[in-house]
C-alpha cells in the first residue's frame, strides 16, 4: 500500500487534521512483477540454445578438432538448437500479437469438421513415430464462423501436446460435438497427466510441469498461453481435466457465430 498524507489548517492557521490517501498498488506491483518475470524467462529461454550453438561451433572451429563423426553430430545439435530458437521467436511474436488489446480475428465461415480432420492427418505423422493411435468421433459438416489459421493453431497445439506427453503405444481421442450455438472439441490422451496443483498454471506463459521433458519435445512453454488467447478471442473457453499417470482431456468450447461485443 502506498500512503500519501497532507495536513490541513483552518483560516487562522491552526492544524485541523491530516488527509491520508491510501493507494492499493498490489495489482500494479503484480503486473510489474509479471513483466519482469517474463523478460527474465525470455532471456533465459533464448540464452540456453545460443550458449549451446556457440559452444559447439567453437569446438568445431578449433584447430585441434578433427573428428568428422563428432563434427556431424555437433552440427546436428546446432541445427536442432537453431530450430528451437526459430520456434521460440515465432511463438513470442504470435503471443505478442494476441496480447494486444484489440487483436483482429479474420472471421469467415469455415468447416470445422474439415479443419479438425486436416489437423489430425498432419499430426498422425508425428503420432506414428511413437506408435500412438489417434481415434476420432467427429460429426460431419459442422460449420462455424471463426479465424481459420488461428483455430488451426489451437487444435494443432492441443493434439501435439497430447502426442508429446503420451508414452509410446498410447492413444488419443479427438471428438467434435455441436449444438445450434456452440461447438465442443475434446482432445483426450492416456499420457503422463498433470498434477492437480499445476492445472491452474499450465496456461501461464513459460509454465511447464517438467522443464526438461518439455524442452526435449521441442516445447517452448507458450503453446497453451497461445491456445487460451485465441479461444477467448473467439469468446470461448478452454477446460482441462487430468489425472497423473492416467491422462488428460482438454476441451475447447466456442460459439458458432462471432457476435461483436
Ligand atoms: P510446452 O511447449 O512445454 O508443451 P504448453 O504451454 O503447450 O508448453 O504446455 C505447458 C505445460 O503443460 C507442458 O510443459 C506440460 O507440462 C503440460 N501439458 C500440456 N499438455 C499436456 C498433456 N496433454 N498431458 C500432460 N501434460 C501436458
Amino acid at each position: 500500500i502506498e500512503v500519501i498524507g497532507a495536513p490541513f489548517f483552518n483560516s487562522s492557521g491552526d492544524l485541523r487534521g491530516v488527509v491520508l490517501v491510501f493507494h492499493d498498488i498490489t495489482d500494479l506491483k503484480r503486473v510489474e512483477q509479471m513483466r519482469k518475470d517474463f523478460v527474465a524467462n525470455v532471456s533465459h529461454e533464448l540464452r540456453t540454445p545460443i550458449t549451446s550453438i556457440k559452444g559447439f561451433a567453437e569446438t568445431i572451429l578449433d584447430d585441434e578438432f578433427n573428428d568428422p563423426n563428432l563434427e556431424r553430430k555437433f552440427l546436428s545439435i546446432i541445427h536442432k538448437e537453431s530450430d528451437r530458437l526459430q520456434t521460440l521467436i515465432q511463438d513470442l511474436l504470435d503471443l505478442s500479437k494476441l496480447e494486444k488489446e484489440a487483436f483482429d480475428l479474420t472471421v469467415q465461415p469455415l468447416m470445422v469438421t474439415e479443419l479438425l480432420e486436416e489437423c489430425i492427418d498432419f499430426a498422425r505423422l508425428e503420432a506414428d513415430k511413437k506408435s500412438i493411435a489417434i481415434e476420432t468421433e467427429i460429426i460431419p459438416d459442422v460449420s462455424i464462423k471463426g479465424d481459420y489459421p488461428l483455430l488451426r493453431q489451437v487444435f494443432l497445439n492441443l493434439i501435439y501436446n497430447a502426442i508429446n506427453y503420451t508414452l509410446e503405444n498410447g492413444s488419443i481421442h479427438v471428438s467434435l460435438k455441436a449444438n445450434e450455438s456452440w461447438i465442443k472439441v475434446s482432445i483426450k490422451d492416456n499420457g503422463i497427466g498433470i498434477p492437480q496443483e499445476a492445472l491452474d498454471r499450465i496456461f501461464e506463459r513459460f509454465y511447464r510441469v517438467d522443464k526438461a521433458r518439455s524442452r526435449n519435445t521441442g516445447g517452448t512453454g507458450l503453446g497453451l498461453a497461445i491456445v487460451k488467447h485465441i479461444v477467448e478471442g473467439h469468446h470461448g473457453f478452454v477446460e482441462v481435466e487430468s489425472e497423473l499417470n492416467k491422462g488428460s482431456i482438454f476441451t475447447v468450447t466456442i460459439p458458432r457465430e462471432q457476435v461483436e461485443i
